[in-house]
């Protein structure tokens, strides 16, 4: 194993991170589960990707059954492409009715950003304070959690959320419209003007801030008024992780002018879409060119369209927003506990758990989250942590899972923060 390790950091050039401290090697996925070569099974309550469980059979019958017939690009006439994208676009508000398809999230992000400044003439873009969006240039450029990148970009502006600065959720909104507010002025007074507001309406990657639900809709009523574009990440709130939605953008009651998808729609085949308003879409198209080789491929399609049917008609969004209130129970009541989980906020099945002690420091509140990963780990249940200190737990698992797997989870994590806490 180490020197497996050795050879890899050798290799793949330093930027790979292994996730836990002892790392793990599987070798097949059913469902919640995931099995090493020794057979061992771990419960995964990390992975978003696969929504509807690992290796599902009827999504993987559709992909091979696709591949073994033919794999085509978007430039040839393909029925299910277009009855795809017409089921995909139906599951949006009437507004959003155009969708061009990408393999990944981070170019669904790159092009709406290309869209939003063709449409609007402006090049300037708000995300909140420890956003991620992706990997191309462009993106991570709008990605403060990425550290340097954010740096060298000019037109991008950070905004707090209300949450992690401590305002009251009966000021969330005030709070968030200034911030953009302010932002836009600033944008404004240096010729660079608005082009889009970028968010994740569930702020995964700052530590999972979803409430109140409303509280950004005057901060999107504010950028359209400046002349720019709203831009819905959908990439982890999609596809009905929050639950009673199949979009995050819906839990805020707003409907944004572009809508950005990646991870479950392919339950972990690499596809993903911009689904949009016609106006800046048609503008777009009208004028400039994208072309995608693999995007839209007919295996890209028959496998999220073999998604979407089953994400439908197994009302998989509505049986995860129950499991989501048992979870939450279930944490509330080991909350009362003394073993330092600070805070829950959940959407649907996307949690963030803060670990810590009140008034202890930010590097020991991490190690602590950290310990609790581990210890998860070694118990043989996957989580990770997230947030601007990685003082969070962050747990998302596949939308399938079931009372039984909820419960072995909080027993773990109940093991684990007595172990860490005690
Ligand atoms: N947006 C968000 C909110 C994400 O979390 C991610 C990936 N973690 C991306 C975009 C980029 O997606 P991908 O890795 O598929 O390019």
């Amino acid at each position: 194993e180490s020197e497996l390790i050795a050879r890899r950091d050798e290799v793949l050039g330093g930027s790979y991170r292994l996730q836990y401290r002892r790392p793990v090697h599987f070798v097949r996925g059913e469902g919640m589960w995931l099995y090493d070569p020794d057979g061992r099974a771990y419960l995964d309550f990390y992975n978003n990707v696969p929504s509807l469980g690992h290796c599902h059979p009827e999504v993987n019958a559709a992909m091979a059954e696709q591949a073994g017939r033919i794999s085509a690009n978007t430039r040839y006439l393909e029925p299910k492409l277009v009855d795809y994208a017409e089921r995909l676009v139906d599951t949006f508000p009437s507004e959003l009715d155009r969708v061009v398809f990408t393999c990944t999230g981070s170019e669904s992000n790159d092009l709406a950003l290309r869209i939003a400044r063709f449409a609007s003439g402006n090049e300037g873009v708000i995300v909140s304070s420890y956003a991620y969006h992706g990997t191309s240039a462009a993106v991570a450029a709008v990605s403060p959690n990425l550290g340097d990148a954010i740096k060298l970009s000019p037109f991008v502006r950070m905004v707090s959320l209300p949450g992690p600065a401590g305002v009251l959720e009966s000021q969330a909104a005030d709070f968030f419209e200034a911030q953009v507010r302010a932002a836009i002025v600033d944008l404004n007074r240096r010729g660079i003007g608005v082009a889009a507001l970028l968010i994740d309406s569930i702020f995964s990657s700052d530590g999972v801030w979803v409430d109140p639900p409303g509280f950004i809709a005057r901060g999107v009523a504010a950028v359209r008024e400046a002349g720019g574009l709203v831009i819905a990440d959908e990439v982890q709130p999609g596809f009905g992780r929050t639950g009673a939605h199949m979009w995050g953008f819906e839990r805020h009651g707003i409907v944004p002018d572009l809508a950005t998808l990646g991870k479950p729609m392919g339950n972990g085949f690499p596809i993903g879409a911009v689904v949009g308003r016609k106006a800046p879409m048609e503008q777009f198209g009208a004028t400039a060119r994208y072309s995608n080789t693999f995007a839209g491929n007919t295996v890209g399609i028959a496998t999220a369209d073999a998604v979407l049917a089953i994400l439908q008609r197994d009302q998989i969004p509505q049986k995860a927003l129950a499991m989501s209130q048992r979870l939450r129970a279930g944490l509330e009541k080991i909350a009362q506990q003394p073993y330092g989980v600070r805070a829950i906020r959940n959407a649907g099945l996307f949690f963030g758990i803060d670990i810590g002690l009140d008034g202890a420091p930010a590097a020991s509140r991490r190690a602590m989250a950290l310990d609790v990963v581990n210890a998860m780990r070694d118990d043989g249940v996957l989580i990770s942590t997230t947030g601007a200190n990685e003082d969070s737990l962050k747990v998302r698992p596949p939308l399938v899972c079931q009372a039984e797997h909820v419960d072995l989870f909080l027993a773990a994590i109940e093991r684990a923060l007595i172990k860490v806490a005690g």
